[in-house]
């Protein structure tokens, strides 16, 4: 499925068609926002800080109802069970809920970001999937959360896997290609006369096939990050401070 690529009040984002085709359901991948790209440090934060609220408010949500994750690549995954934040931010790389008017939000540079949502308990999830954590299997890992917490069943499943570096611009070293390759993958793993490359977005698409999601209901968006520098942040290009983000929420109330 196409990927559709809007833009509202100056702000480019794109979304999933499929999960798009959800009424209960608001997502969306952000982009390098209007021209503001956090050069300056110093005030870097406040202009992500505004970035971030105006993004979060075309979907009407505010900052307070988002909830984010210290992500540091690792494959906890976070529970949201309560509206209301002021807990400590917990170390996490994925979230999930079932409560309405609860954004949640993962950020990203060139790392995977997967949506993924169970339409039949109307529970949702946001992944945050770099090499470690595609590695550790963060997303089997997150469907295996969603299973306990909320009773998903991976075949009712819909998935959408983000804007992420591309296959195109990810060459890795024979060190970290042999880790993915003892881990018995083999989608995703691209060897040719030497050099290596991965393709992450195919290793998550490879792990929600094989746990049962429909494959005509994973849509992957197939958009390098790396080979967009007019369009997104790349770390693998740039060593940018600035980061896309990854959002899903159940609205409010519940329908269109
Ligand atoms: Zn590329």
């Amino acid at each position: 499925m196409a990927w559709q690529r809007q833009e509202e009040q100056g702000i480019r984002y794109y979304r999933s068609s499929l999960l798009a085709g959800l009424p209960w359901l608001v997502h969306a991948f952000s982009t390098r926002g209007t021209g503001k790209a956090p050069e300056g440090e110093e005030n870097a934060g406040t202009d992500q800080a505004e970035e971030r609220r105006r993004f979060f408010a075309l979907f009407r949500l505010s900052p307070a109802q988002v909830r984010m994750v210290k992500q540091v690549h690792g494959t906890a995954v976070h529970v949201v069970a309560k509206a209301a934040g002021g807990e400590q931010t917990p170390e996490a790389d994925a979230l999930v809920t079932n409560l309405p008017g609860v954004g949640l939000a993962t950020v990203h540079a060139d790392c995977v970001p997967v949506l993924i949502v169970d339409p039949v308990r109307r529970a949702i999830a946001a992944v945050h999937a770099g090499w470690k954590g595609t590695l550790a299997q963060i997303v089997p890992k997150t469907l295996a959360q969603m299973e306990r917490e909320y009773g998903t069943v991976p075949e009712d499943c819909w998935a959408a896997i983000g804007p992420a570096v591309g296959a195109c611009c990810y060459r890795v070293s024979a060190e970290r290609y042999k880790l993915f390759q003892e881990s018995g993958l083999a989608a995703g793993l691209i060897e040719q006369d030497g050099i290596y490359a991965l393709d992450l977005a195919a290793i998550n698409r490879h792990y929600l096939r094989a746990l049962g999601v429909p494959d005509e209901r994973i849509d992957p968006a197939n958009i390098c990050t790396a080979c967009h520098p007019e369009v997104f942040y790349s770390y693998r290009r740039e060593q940018t401070t600035g980061r896309m983000l990854s959002l899903i929420a159940i609205k409010e109330n519940g329908k269109e």
